[in-house]
């Protein structure tokens, strides 16, 4: 098989799950969307550190793919949920949203001290939430609830 840049973001997808689904383990199925969103959130990564049209084409197929069509609060309500577009695609973008309200450097160190703080705990998204808010604020919170909460697709970061 050739090396393309969509077969690397499989990697890099699978990799990310290391820290996020392995060292980090789920609380409950139910919030499959903090295993998933954050390995696709961890393609965009990739594809920034190559260069701005990758990343450009990464988002684009993001927003292609959840605007005008169904999506839900991330918290999976039945099992056809727990790997739907909303739990990696929607998962991404709220993380998205998050870095654009709070910036990279802090959105890197949260990152950091989310994976090392909840290493071997069962996590939940109620943890996710209060983690954003003492570390990055309750505005930054409030960003990140939004797309853990809303019915409809919040606004595209
Ligand atoms: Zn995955």
């Amino acid at each position: 098989m050739p090396v393309t840049s969509s077969n690397v973001r499989v990697i890099v997808h699978e990799a990310a799950h290391q820290w996020f689904g392995n060292s980090v383990p789920l609380g409950d199925w139910s919030d499959t969307w903090l295993n998933e969103g954050f390995a696709t959130y961890a393609e965009l990564l990739w594809a920034q550190a190559q260069g701005k049209e990758e990343a450009r084409a990464v988002l684009q197929a993001w927003r292609d793919s959840v605007q005008n069509r169904p999506t839900r609060p991330l918290v999976a309500r039945t099992p056809a949920e727990l790997f739907d577009r909303s739990a990696y695609v929607r998962g991404a973008l709220a993380l998205h949203a998050l870095r654009g309200a709070v910036g990279d450097g802090p959105f890197r160190a949260f990152l950091q001290t989310y994976a090392r703080t909840r290493a071997a705990r069962p996590t939940r998204t109620a943890d996710l939430l209060a983690l954003a808010r003492t570390e990055l604020g309750p505005r930054a919170e409030g960003v990140l609830r939004t797309w853990v909460e809303s019915p409809s697709l919040p606004p595209l970061p």
